[in-house]
């Protein structure tokens, strides 16, 4: 049994804290919301006071947090979870951030001499309460073997990519493939009707052919050939529009930062936008096919 303190206890950590508890661990539980404390403490997360307690005491402090400056903030105060941690302690940080923050919080873990990793995931709400999260991981080989039998309770694949960031470039990359292959299945999709062609038979030919990819065979975006995909289910997500949008913006800054060229990533984020600004934040990604229907018909 380990001692964890777990810092987010919103859609994704609440049930990930949960599977810590169910695997044998206690779990020290913080969040700024009461409500997620209450959902949490139902599943046996012991909840804290303040983050120093959170802290005080545990192996491994696990934070799933909205963004990189909330992660920075909890790291970079000197009176806080870095000081009351033990100096074994390892510090995962499973948010969805940027490539920077995540090294800036690599360093301040470093420079207070405790072991860091960045181990975003994949696999959304469904997943996380399942447990069978994918998690992309990056730091040394040490704080990877030290972090992985932890992930394993949460996720059913754990991949080291490499030195610190590198779970968050891969989350980044990968979202960034994801947001612009569901457009292309919905422009495709949006051609086949005004083409006359049923959407059955344009699935039945691009899901085995060469159109063939996730976004169309697991999440297709228009209702009726694939059962479990939102878009049988009123478009409820799932994996918001809104958080689409915000790793796609993720994807452009780590794209102006580091030189690469990503015109469709780019023009993704943009459609994204739009979508988010009409409305549509709290709606899945894949009903971004209805804006584009909506916008082929006009
Ligand atoms: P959420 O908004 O439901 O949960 C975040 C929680 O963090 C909230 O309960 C909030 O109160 C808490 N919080 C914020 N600042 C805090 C602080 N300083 N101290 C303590 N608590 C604080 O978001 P979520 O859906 O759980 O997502 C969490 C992370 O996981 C995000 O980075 C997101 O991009 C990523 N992610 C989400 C999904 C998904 O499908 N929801 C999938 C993959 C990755």
């Amino acid at each position: 049994m380990s001692i964890i303190g777990f810092i987010g206890l919103g859609n994704m950590g609440g049930p990930m804290a949960a599977n810590l508890v169910r695997a044998g661990h206690r779990v020290q539980g913080y969040d700024l919301v009461p409500a997620a404390c209450t959902t949490a403490a139902a599943q046996g997360v012991s909840i804290m006071p303040d983050l120093r307690t959170t802290a005080a005491g545990c192996d491994a402090v696990i934070t799933m947090l909205p963004a990189g400056a909330a992660v920075r903030a909890l790291y970079d105060d000197p009176s806080g979870i870095l000081e009351t941690a033990p100096e074994t302690c390892l510090m995962i940080d499973c948010s969805t951030i940027d490539v920077e923050s995540a090294c800036a919080a690599h360093a301040m873990a470093q420079q207070s001499g405790r072991c860091a990793i960045d181990a975003p995931v994949s696999g959304g709400v469904g997943g996380a309460v399942a447990g069978t999260l994918t998690f992309m991981a990056g730091g040394t080989q040490a704080a990877f073997a030290a972090a992985q039998p932890l992930l394993a309770v949460m996720g059913t694949r754990v991949v080291h990519c490499g030195a610190a960031g590198a779970g968050q470039a891969a989350k980044i990359c990968n979202n960034m493939i994801l947001g612009i292959s569901m457009i292309a299945v919905s422009e495709a999709f949006a051609l086949a009707d005004r083409l006359g062609l049923a959407r059955q038979a344009l699935f039945d030919v691009a899901s085995t052919a060469s159109g063939q990819c996730w976004s169309l065979t697991s999440y297709c975006p228009v209702p009726g050939p694939v059962p479990a995909s939102p878009a049988n289910h009123g478009y409820r997500p799932g994996f918001s529009a809104g958080l689409m949008l915000k790793d796609l913006q993720l994807s452009q800054t780590a794209a102006a930062q580091s030189g690469a060229v990503t015109e469709l990533g780019a023009h993704a984020a943009r459609m994204y936008q739009a979508f988010a600004e009409a409305g549509h934040a709290q709606d899945d990604f894949s009903a971004i096919f209805r804006m584009i229907a909506e916008r082929s018909a006009s």
